[in-house]
């Protein structure tokens, strides 16, 4: 069984689709990564599966949980539980700017998972180390430069136990020599086999990481497949343009 299956899913805004009937699955410990021109629906697709955006018609199932079959959402206590097997990592970090850095990551599950506090901090402490930021505890976002403010999101999302990371292009602000920290971050979880859907214009991580690309242009899948086969011998006109452009 898939770990995401998303099926027919539509979406507009007025008139225009932005997502045309797309299909596809996720398995369990895939790092797929999705590309494709600016206003192609990718990112509108990724907030559809976390529930930022509510969809016309299709069907999303979560481990085996439909969030939403047919077009039909799930009831609000439904839609909650099953999008909290997800996290989710932005362009733009999110942090809360008046908290710190230990603050960030322990909020969501004091609000929402009635754990222990003993047990929340730590594993704040273990992520922090994880991510290299453990003196930085006490800071806030604001004194952290683009890359540790991505590290940190990373981590906060973690802070949840997530069973799927979802990436909306995490490096796209950050300043060219800043990426390559935030990739080692995704690419050590993708050798702990966190299963992860990735918006990026990174080609290089696409190529290294991802089991998985699916390109994705105008509201549609052109086409998807194995990094080595669809870089070296895309099938369709559109996906030979982008991957000319992009490489
Ligand atoms: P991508 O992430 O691939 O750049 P998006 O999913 O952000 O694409 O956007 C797809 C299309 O939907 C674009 O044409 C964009 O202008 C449009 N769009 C996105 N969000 C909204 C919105 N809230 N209202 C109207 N149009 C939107
Ligand atoms: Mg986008």
């Amino acid at each position: 069984m898939a770990l995401i299956e998303v099926s027919n899913l539509k979406k507009s805004y007025g008139k225009l689709d932005v997502l045309k009937q797309i299909t596809f699955d996720v398995n369990k410990n895939d790092v797929v990564a999705v590309i494709g021109p600016s206003g192609s629906g990718k990112s509108t697709m990724l907030r559809s599966l976390i529930h930022l955006e509510e969809i016309d018609g299709g069907s999303i199932c979560i481990s085996g949980e439909y969030l939403v079959r047919d077009g039909i959402y799930s009831k609000p206590q439904e839609i909650k539980r099953i999008t909290s097997k997800m996290g989710m990592v932005f362009q733009h970090f999110n942090l809360f700017p008046h908290l710190t850095v230990k603050e960030n990551l322990e909020l969501a599950p004091r609000l929402v998972k009635k754990e222990l506090n003993a047990e929340i901090e730590r594993r704040s402490k273990e992520l922090l180390e994880k991510i290299g930021l453990s003196d930085w505890a006490t800071a806030y976002p604001g004194k952290l430069s683009g890359g540790q403010k991505q590290r940190v999101a990373i981590a906060r999302a973690l802070m949840m136990n997530p069973e799927i990371l979802l990436f909306d292009e995490p490096t796209s602000a950050l300043d060219p020599e800043l990426t390559g920290e935030v990739l080692q971050v995704m690419k050590q979880l993708a050798e702990e086999h966190m299963t992860m859907i990735v918006v990026t214009h990174e080609m290089g991580f696409a190529k290294e990481v991802a089991n998985r690309v699916i390109f994705m242009d105008n509201g549609e899948i052109i086409e998807s497949g194995h990094p080595t086969e669809l870089f070296t011998n895309p099938k369709f006109e559109r996906t030979k343009a982008f991957l000319k452009r992009s490489l």
